[in-house]
């Protein structure tokens, strides 16, 4: 794999490997806009949650938002969730891992290749993997060998439009506002603010609460508060 990685990795003694962090928290953009929308978050939710030494740490507001790009399509739904999720040996491993767990959960919800900036059944992001920052690119090697699967070839956090897209950082300022990613230069908070005062009120509209013993989200009108 060939790997450049942003951030500076600590110097760990290998002696000391027991005392370090085997988890990173890592949060994940979903959206959908064909087919079953809302059922396909749910879904992809319970599917995160249940992975292997995973625990969900946190599920956003869903929102209904304005499709953006140059293809007419319905709106979608859009929300964001915090993972605990194992740290790999290092960062660029355990996010290339993840990002290729996300690959396949897209394919198991039935997502259809389609043009970029289209419409799909499930897309998951990779927002953030702790505070690293990183630009992975996979060697040809490594691409042949899944090319059924469609795994990622190549993997950036955090996400480079994230910090720019409504419909991501609402979500995302549910969870963590006011955490500051590596390179943005401002809060979750403060970079949805900014990008809210750009778009038109009603691009991005939260229209659900998750409720955990449900585990599903319900209707903003019918949660007092909401
Ligand atoms: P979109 O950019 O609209 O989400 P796709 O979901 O089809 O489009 O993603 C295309 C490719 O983007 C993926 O196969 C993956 O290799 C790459 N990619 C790079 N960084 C990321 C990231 N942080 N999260 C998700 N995909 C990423
Ligand atoms: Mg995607």
């Amino acid at each position: 794999m060939d790997v450049t990685a942003g951030s500076a990795r600590p110097a760990v003694p290998a002696c000391d490997t027991a005392l370090v962090d085997q988890h990173t928290l890592a949060y994940i953009g979903l959206g959908a806009n064909v087919g079953g929308a809302h059922d396909a978050l749910r879904r992809a939710v319970a599917l995160l949650a249940s992975r292997p030494d995973t625990a969900l740490q946190g599920v956003s507001r869903l929102y209904r938002t304005r499709p953006v790009g140059p293809v007419d399509q319905d709106d979608f739904l859009n929300a964001a969730v915090a993972l605990r999720v194992p740290a790999g040996s290092r960062p660029e491993l355990g996010a290339m891992a993840l990002l290729t767990a996300l690959k396949g959960l897209e394919q198991d919800l039935g997502r259809q290749q389609r043009q970029r900036w289209g419409p799909r059944e499930i897309d998951l992001d990779l927002l953030l993997f702790g505070g690293h920052r990183l630009r992975v690119e996979r060697d040809p090697a490594a691409r042949s060998e899944d090319p059924a699967r469609g795994g990622p070839q190549w993997l950036e956090v955090p996400h480079p439009a994230a910090s720019e897209r409504l419909f991501v950082l609402a979500p995302l300022a549910d969870l963590a506002p006011d955490l500051e990613p590596p390179g943005w230069g401002r809060s979750v908070a403060a970079a949805r603010d900014r990008a809210r005062a750009r778009e038109d009120p009603d691009a991005v509209r939260a229209v659900g609460v998750w409720h955990v013993g449900r585990g599903d989200w319900l209707p903003t009108d019918t949660v007092r508060g909401g």
